[in-house]
């Protein structure tokens, strides 16, 4: 599948939005993600991640790692695309942690799974908490990379698709400007 085909199912799903979005930041953008509306249609994340897995056909993987929530559908499909050991972590007063009798091994070579990568923030969290176990981690896989290439992991990403999402300061939006109406994604209120 090519990039269109991915944006395409993207937006099909209703994962991609188009138009014009109040941020939590306060900021507006024309474009919104929300991956969770891809994997609710299960053929449509096998097609979607298909693009990643076949990507990390040279990769020596002994465990996939997701972090809650984002991560763990996505997970879950690789682990089963790649015929490898899956699990996620998740946040427990605040802190990221292996919960569940879950178990990263020492010298495990750990591939962490997200849906989407913006600031890499999660990620990191993630790379730590895997390093602290004594495992190896080799490689981030994502849906969507929105970084632009600008955020430094210090392991490489595999995506889907790499979108760019530009937002605007409300009083220098172009949108604005034009009068596209104003979306909050998530509610189904026109703010
Ligand atoms: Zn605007």
């Amino acid at each position: 599948m090519n990039r269109e085909d991915i944006l395409g199912i993207l937006k099909e799903s209703g994962a991609l939005l188009e138009g014009h979005f109040l941020l939590s930041s306060g900021k507006h953008s024309n474009r919104y993600v929300q991956c969770a509306q891809v994997l609710r249609y299960p053929h449509y994340a096998e097609l979607v991640l298909r693009n990643v897995v076949k990507q990390l056909k040279d990769l020596e993987i002994d465990l996939l790692v997701g972090p809650a929530m984002g991560g763990v559908i996505v997970s879950y499909e690789m682990g089963r695309q790649l015929n490898k050991e899956s699990i996620f972590v998740e946040r427990k007063d605040k802190q990221l942690k292996i919960r569940r009798g879950f178990e990263i091994r020492n010298e495990d070579r750990v591939l962490i799974t997200e849906d989407v990568i913006t600031t890499g923030k999660s990620v990191l969290e993630t790379k730590n908490l895997i390093e602290r176990a004594g495992a190896n981690v080799i490689g981030v896989s994502c849906i969507v990379d929105r970084t632009g290439g600008k955020v430094d992991l210090g392991i490489p990403i595999y995506s889907a698709v790499q979108l760019i999402i530009s937002s605007f300061e409300a009083t220098d939006c172009p949108y604005c400007t034009k009068g596209t109406p104003l979306v909050k994604p998530g509610s189904r209120n026109i703010a």
